[in-house]
């Protein structure tokens, strides 16, 4: 079983994979270390990944890009309507609210959830990977921005299952990077941390973390982003210059004339102009651009609790920190030299592949602990009750460790309902519904006529998804207990939610201590944005047979070819190394049934089934086979008897 990091980004994905020997990111089926992340859909099969990008122009209106902008949102949504859509060349459509894209695909208009495409694009590079490992593919660590919410991370998990994959873990992005940097430096102090601040400008994202360094664990200090700042900012802001000038000069000329022409410097193909620019120039025009740069820098340290000169190094990755203006920027606000000791197109999927095969009982790997943090402070509501005033409570505060358990009190004499959502509604991605799950807790009685005690045990996952695992009834019960006389006075502080000891002070040799013991188990109910077990197995099946589809789309090509092959390569030797071998009497009906084949090829023949390809192959072979096998039962003499000559 392969174990697998996927570093999902934007405009490409990398896959990396572990093996005995290290980390290797893996080549796709043209060989190349990225994948376009794109899906576009055809009049017979689907295209993913390398093959989608040569549909990305002559079959737009089919072709998917920006996954990882588009799954989990809704069709409302805010920046979908006003950001995304205008980078997407597919018509968007809502289903049941969900976001979803209209294609058209085996000739019928279909529509499929952003959930399904990505699924879809998941299938690919778990085929890349698996063709590339030679073995099956299930465990997986996939990459996303640690500015994802929970509706996303849980859209993300489910495309996952709809692609049969196992995901044991899905890391922040950022994080990824500092596992590889921390797991590969070997020179990590014992005690006073190294600071690093990770820089990663992408396509469309761009965030900054700063991480703290010692021998075997990396600690997440803080996070800031700029979630729209990428790339393809820069490469709008230049299509749009020269857009924008054409335009202007066409406006002005339309006032004076009933039609005129649109000319575009070097983007319409008539026009004989050869366009320069200077590097000066572009940054001049993306100096609004590159100024963006400072400010998550600015957060993320201040979050962190620390000054510039704290910082021990700065480490680049993502593509767009190429540009150097923008790594000036970043030099000059740390005032020290940028580090570059990443690979920094490959950073993160190689640490995703490290922290897969960390996860996975299959590999041996060097402890090193991940300390990360949250983004967004969640909230519990509930509904007033008398012995209550209190509503509310911020469960998990913005940068809480993660995975992290917190154990909540509550005294109630009946089931009761617990509304998880983000404190901060203005800070996570504008038009996502802050609401996260609620949380029924069954099964609540009162104890002795008394409200019963119960504890509901919330936690942030590994995924940073927020879950309720378990809820109990805790009972407050007085016992009799030795106690040694050095200790009698020791009344130990019970912690929070903890089933501890409360003593009571008493100067004897026993005492009487009050214990909470755990009663029992309630059952919870959990109403998240996860996909219903039913919805889910239907688009596994779904995604199963569109696999199947386009895999006998391909096997009927290779049928196809096979037998074309075959009419070439048997016509042109009939009348050369074969001519000995075939009977002149079958010889012309040979020659003729090829012909006669070719001639179907072309016709009737274009477009058939795999079976059909293959039966008439069978039946050309019902001749040429014999002729083949006299003819290498010859050769194989003639080069035995050579062989023998020569050892001789
Ligand atoms: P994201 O992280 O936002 O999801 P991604 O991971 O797909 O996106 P990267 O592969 O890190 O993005 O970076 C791609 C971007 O980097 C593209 O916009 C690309 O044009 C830009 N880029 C790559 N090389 C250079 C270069 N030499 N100069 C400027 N920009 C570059
Ligand atoms: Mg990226």
């Amino acid at each position: 079983m392969s174990v697998v990091g996927i570093d999902f980004g934007n405009l490409q994905s990398v896959i990396a994979v572990a093996r005995n020997r290290g980390i290797d990111v893996v080549c796709n089926e043209v060989s190349n270390r990225f994948t376009p992340s794109l899906v576009s859909f055809g009049p017979k099969q689907r295209y993913l990944g390398e093959t989608a990008k040569t549909q990305e122009i002559s079959n737009f209106k089919n072709t998917i890009s920006s996954l990882k902008r588009i799954i989990g949102r809704t069709y409302a949504d805010k920046e979908i309507q006003e950001i995304e859509k205008q980078y997407l060349t597919a018509p968007l459509v809502d289903i049941n609210g969900q976001l979803g894209v209209k294609v058209n695909y085996q000739g019928q208009e279909t529509t499929f959830t952003t959930l399904q495409v990505f699924a879809m694009y998941l299938t690919k590079m778990k085929e890349i990977a698996a063709a590339e490992t030679k073995m099956p593919v299930s465990d997986c660590v996939i990459a996303i921005p640690a500015w994802f919410t929970d509706v996303q991370r849980r859209a993300v998990l489910d495309a996952a299952d709809v692609a049969g994959l196992n995901v044991l873990r899905l890391i922040n992005d950022s994080t990824a990077t500092a596992l590889g940097y921390g797991i590969t430096k070997t020179d990590l102090p014992e005690d006073k941390a190294r600071n690093v601040c990770f820089v990663d400008v992408g396509h469309s994202t761009y965030t900054v973390s700063i991480v703290s360094f010692i021998k075997g664990q990396l600690t997440v200090k803080s996070r800031a982003f700029d979630r729209h700042f990428g790339g393809r900012d820069f490469d709008r802001m230049l299509a749009m210059i020269r857009l924008m000038a054409g335009c202007e000069k066409l406006k002005k000329v339309l006032s004076a004339n009933a039609q005129a022409p649109l000319n575009i410097e070097s983007i319409m193909e008539d026009r004989d102009v050869a366009s320069m620019m200077k590097r000066a120039e572009f940054e001049e025009l993306a100096q609004n651009l590159i100024s963006r740069v400072e400010a998550p820098l600015q957060k993320a340290l201040d979050e962190a609790g620390l000054t510039v000169e704290e910082i021990d190094a700065v480490e680049i990755v993502g593509g767009s920190t190429r540009i150097p203006s923008l790594k000036e920027r970043i030099q000059a606000f740390f005032k020290k030299d940028l580090s570059s000791t990443l690979n920094q197109d490959e950073a993160v999927a190689r640490g995703a592949a490290l922290q897969c095969a960390m996860l996975s009982p299959t590999f041996k790997v060097r402890d090193f602990t991940v300390q990360d943090i949250t983004n967004y402070p969640i909230k519990m509501t509930w509904e007033k009750t008398p012995e209550e005033d209190e509503t509310e409570l911020v469960v998990f505060n913005k940068n809480n460790s993660i995975p992290s358990t917190k154990i909540l009190t509550f005294y109630r004499s009946q089931p009761f309902d617990l509304e998880a959502q983000y404190a901060e509604p203005e800070n996570i991605p504008a038009g996502i519904n802050p609401w996260i799950a609620r949380f029924t807790v069954k099964g609540v009685e009162p104890i002795n006529g008394e409200p019963a005690c119960v504890k509901v045990k919330a936690r942030v996952n590994i995924h940073g998804v927020l879950t309720v695992e378990s809820a109990y009834v805790v009972e407050e019960v007085t016992k009799e207990e030795l106690v040694e006389e050095t200790m009698a006075t020791d009344a130990a502080p019970a912690a929070e939610g903890a089933e501890g000891a409360e003593a009571a002070p008493e100067a004897s040799l026993t005492r009487k201590v009050k214990k909470l013991v755990r009663k029992g188990d309630l059952s919870v109910v959990s109403a998240t944005s996860t996909l219903d077990r039913a919805v889910a197995t239907e688009l596994r099946e779904k995604e199963m047979e569109m696999i199947a589809s386009d895999k006998l789309v391909v096997d009927t090509e290779m049928a196809k070819n096979a037998l074309e092959e075959y009419i070439y390569d048997t016509r042109s030797k009939v009348d050369g190394v074969y001519r000995d071998f075939v009977n002149p009497a079958d010889k012309e009906k040979f020659v003729q049934d090829l012909n006669d084949a070719e001639n179907w090829l072309y016709d009737e023949g274009d477009e058939t089934t795999k079976s059909v390809y293959a039966a008439k192959l069978g039946e050309l072979h019902v001749v040429g086979k014999p002729v083949v096998e006299r003819y290498r039962e010859v050769e194989a003499r003639a080069n035995a008897s050579r062989e023998l000559r020569e050892s001789i």
